[in-house]
């Protein structure tokens, strides 16, 4: 198991005192992860020693640079077990690589009678980009409904595939309901329909063990600062086939080949996709913290967190009237609940003028409040640095502030 204490050391901020000199409980890690120091080292030593823009440069600090920036997507790929590097583009984030599969994948593979999936518990960046996609090249789009456990449902997810479906895309795991989705066996029914399948793996990838053969995703996107990473920089995996035959999102330096007055040829893949000066400090500060959570091990994080869970949702037991969204079996570590009549933001304001610091609001899952006829959660998520005691410390600032609003 792993040792939390050792791996609290590591992470500074979770030391800073808060609203009056009060210990941080940190429960908003869903929304973004805490940077532990090497993490945070390796941005300044690129600015204080490796400064210069990458693959263009004869000189030596323009090469190293590049080393490094191209070492750290090597770093992605072997932390997914993507089969090459070359699966591997470099984005802004999951946001950023969802917009780019939904305007390429759409331009590329989809006419007006095609069919586009996704699910009602998606995050508003698995929605939005394909509604714009929509307009654009004309496609049906539909939703898998889920259930009141927050559980997608499969039979009618099965009724709604025809030969007009080309593309699902879903979250491997609900940042609201925190619900794990059985993606690889809707992978494997998507692939006897020659569907292409997109994984939203914003929340996956800091929780699960993620093997992007093993699932046989076509395209995975996450984001560097859910793993314990900087802001800025996230990653799209995609099968070469499908993206050698993608046309470019943006145009720019770097994905061209040649270009004249007249017209331009495109790059190879990863590079055609990474259009301008890319975040390099931000991509190795990525692989600096792959490389730490590889020394750490994910299965002793999922073990850890599983048990914090499994805690936490002991001890919300204590609470009358508490309500929980998201009750399935097969969970990741986020509770979003509500208390009686309290508004979650209330809520969520009393807990943070006692140092807890959780999320409120509909979490960018409108459709998922929809289903259940509310604005909004509470929310909390946990990280492996979290602890039983603050679990304790939040139940005891929960039951003040409900006291308080009731
Ligand atoms: N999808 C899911 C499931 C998420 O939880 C989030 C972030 N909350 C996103 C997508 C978007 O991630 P980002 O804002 O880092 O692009």
């Amino acid at each position: 198991m792993l040792n939390v204490n050792d791996i609290r050391k590591d992470f500074p901020l979770l030391n800073t005192k808060v609203r009056g000199n009060q210990p941080l409980i940190y429960f908003d890690n869903a929304a973004t992860t805490q940077k532990p120091i090497c993490v945070i080292n390796s941005l300044s030593d690129y600015y204080q020693n490796l400064n210069a823009n990458v693959h263009r440069g004869v000189h030596w600090l323009s090469q190293e640079a590049t080393d490094k920036f191209e070492l750290a997507r090597e770093r992605v790929r072997h932390f997914i077990n993507a089969p090459k590097t070359e699966n591997i583009i470099f984005t802004k984030g999951t946001t950023d690589s969802i917009n780019l599969l939904a305007e390429c994948v759409s331009k590329t593979f989809l006419s007006q009678e095609d069919e586009v999936i996704i699910t009602e518990m998606e995050h508003h960046s698995n929605i939005v980009p394909w509604h714009i996609a929509q307009e654009k090249y004309k496609f049906q789009l539909k939703y898998i409904p889920f259930n009141d456990k927050g559980e997608l449902d499969l039979e009618a997810f099965k009724q709604m595939v025809s030969s007009k479906t080309k593309v699902l895309s879903l979250a491997h795991i609900s940042n609201t309901l925190g619900t794990i989705n059985p993606v690889k066996d809707i992978i494997k029914y998507c692939h006897t329909h020659n569907i292409i399948v997109i994984v939203d793996g914003a929340q996956s990838i800091a929780h699960l063990k993620i093997d992007v053969q093993d699932l046989d995703c076509d395209f995975y996107c996450f984001s560097a600062h859910k793993v314990y990473a900087p802001m800025g920089i996230g990653v799209l995996y995609g099968k070469k086939d499908l993206m050698e035959k993608m046309y470019p999102y943006q145009g720019g330096g770097e994905m061209i080949k040649e270009v004249t007055m007249l017209k331009t040829t495109f790059n190879d893949v990863p590079f055609r996709f990474e259009a301008g000066t890319p975040s390099v400090a931000d991509a190795i500060g990525l692989g600096v913290a792959l490389d730490y959570l590889d020394q750490i091990g994910m299965e002793n994080i999922i073990e850890w967190e599983d048990h914090l869970m499994s805690y936490a949702n002991e001890r919300l037991k204590e609470i009358e009237n508490i309500k929980i969204f998201g009750q399935s079996d097969n969970k990741s570590s986020c509770i979003s609940f509500l208390v009686g009549n309290i508004h979650h933001l209330d809520l969520g304001t009393i807990l943070d003028m006692q140092g807890v610091a959780i999320r409120t609001g509909h979490h960018c899952a409108q459709p998922v409040m929809q289903h259940f006829s509310i604005e909004g959660t509470d929310r909390i998520s946990f990280a492996m640095y979290n602890t039983e005691q603050e679990i304790d410390t939040f139940m005891t600032a929960l039951q003040k502030a409900i006291k308080m609003l009731s």
